[in-house]
């Protein structure tokens, strides 16, 4: 069994640590020291937990750049992204402690009686990581999580345990007990498996694929442990005939190409309506051939590297080298490069056009009619986002409402806004993070009657 895990810079292949990899036994301990320090927790006064939070928040703000650099070492992120990364934590630490003071029950009216509901926290929280946006979606758990009164221990992926190690710190800076807030990086099936099956950890947040996330489900289900899931996605980008073509062309790539199109949301399945697919595909092919790749802390460049040498041998494998399309430029020599890449011609059930790629690759298929895009937008296993371009509001609505998906966007690509509730459908997830009712799915219900009746 290893215990360390070695994390390289994707840009370069150097070696930045070597991070200890937590072992089974070393996840007792810490779901029993995470146990004492959670009653601590749920015993200080609301306002008193919600400025602790907002403390963190401030430290995590101070240390932005900083941790916004590490990002870029470890994950290979733009500049760009990883200081919007960082900035994301601070927002959602702050918009969580807003809830501190919030989370309020009921009242609810019964004959002979004061019926009342509780929001109790859970306990002891695990929050298990990928390596595609480390800080975030570290943040989209632990945030609500605390706000709720839990103890969380997260597990970061293993090739980005360094930033989610740095938060850690800031935590205990900003004064929130020791023990509260543990980093544990490790193994997937060692370190994350120890705390699925641990009885003391009551609910699993799991980000990750949508196979590793149905080995937890089963693993949950054993134990009635609740559980969030966030899986993978093969979201449609629908440009209707109506649409203004030119903003729609314009914003695609970066919609499959941010972040290396290492994004559960990335928009890879690009469908356009018959009568102006031609036109399309003129617009967008310079479009992407003009995204600036390469050194990721040059604040010029718009897309990084892939994660690992495994990502870029996964991203080949999915991509027929013969296929028609058009290529963009990547650089060579040491890091995981993949250039971006849109496929025409492509059969709308071959792999590259219904599985996840986790790369900067594109499918554009042609469709008929209203009716035809939604049928092809649906057919994936997947449900997490889309976007659809029509000036046409009552279209706009209609297929909203028929693609079987979490979170969609009209004329726009915005999917993740810590507002609003992220999640999937399908096989791209069960329950929803973020939102007003992020802190809600941290707490289990009880209800209270008591008799007034003599
Ligand atoms: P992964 O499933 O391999 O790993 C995710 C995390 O789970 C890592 O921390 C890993 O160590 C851990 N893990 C692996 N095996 C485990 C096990 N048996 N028990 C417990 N934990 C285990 O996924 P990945 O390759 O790191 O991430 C990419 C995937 O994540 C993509 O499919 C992507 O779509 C998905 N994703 C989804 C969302 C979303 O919100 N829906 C967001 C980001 C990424």
């Amino acid at each position: 069994m290893t215990t360390e895990h070695r994390v390289l810079n994707p840009a370069t292949e150097e070696l930045v640590a070597v991070v200890h990899a937590t072992t089974a036994a070393e996840v007792d301990g810490a779901v029993a020291r995470a146990t004492a320090a959670q009653r601590t927790w749920a015993a200080l006064a609301p306002a008193d937990r919600a400025r602790l939070l907002r403390r963190f928040a401030v430290l995590v703000d101070e240390n932005a750049e900083r941790l916004a650099r590490l990002e870029v070492t470890e994950a290979g992120h733009t500049l760009g992204n990883a200081r919007w990364e960082a900035a994301n934590v601070r927002d959602l630490l702050d918009y969580a402690a807003g809830g501190v003071e919030r989370l309020t029950g009921r009242q609810i009216p019964v004959p002979g009686g004061v019926d009342l509901t509780f929001l109790e926290p859970l306990g002891v929280v695990g929050v298990i990581a990928p390596w595609n946006f480390p800080m975030p979606i570290a943040a989209w758990g632990a945030a609500p999580a605390l706000a709720a009164g839990n103890a969380v221990l997260l597990k970061p992926a293993e090739t980005t345990p360094l930033t989610a190690l740095e938060l850690a710190g800031l935590a205990l800076d900003a004064g929130l007990p020791e023990h509260l807030f543990q980093v544990l990086p490790g193994a997937g099936d060692v370190a994350g498996n120890a705390l699925v099956e641990h009885p003391g950890v009551a609910k699993i947040v799991f980000t990750g694929s949508t196979r590793v996330g149905k080995q937890i489900m089963a693993r949950c289900a054993d134990r009635m442990k609740r559980l969030t899931l966030e899986l993978g996605g093969k979201s449609p980008n629908i440009v209707f005939a109506d649409a203004d073509l030119e903003a729609a062309a314009a914003s695609a790539p970066m919609s499959f190409l941010d972040n290396a199109g290492q994004d559960c949301c990335a928009r890879s399945r690009i469908l356009v309506q018959r009568t102006v697919y031609e036109r399309f595909l003129e617009l967008l092919l310079p479009a992407v051939s003009s995204v600036v790749v390469g050194d990721p802390e040059d604040e010029k460049t718009q897309m990084g590297p892939l994660i690992s040498r495994a990502q870029l041998e996964r991203v080949r494998a999915l991509v027929p080298e013969a296929a028609d399309g058009i290529r963009g430029t990547a650089p060579s020599g040491p890091g995981f490069w993949f250039p971006p890449t849109v496929l025409t011609g492509t059969a709308p059930d071959s792999p590259v056009a219904t599985e996840e790629v986790f790369g900067p690759v594109a499918v554009v298929l042609p469709f008929e009619d209203e009716a035809d895009a939604v049928r092809l937008a649906n057919a994936t296993a997947y449900g997490l986002a889309g976007s659809l371009w029509t000036r046409d509001v009552g279209r706009a609505l209609r297929v909203s409402q028929a693609v079987r998906a979490g979170n969609l966007s009209v004329n726009s690509h915005s999917a993740v806004r810590y507002w609003t509730p992220f999640g999937g459908y399908k096989q791209s997830g069960l329950g929803r993070e973020l939102g007003p009712d992020a802190l809600a799915a941290f707490t289990e219900t009880k209800n209270v009657f008591i008799a007034t009746e003599a």
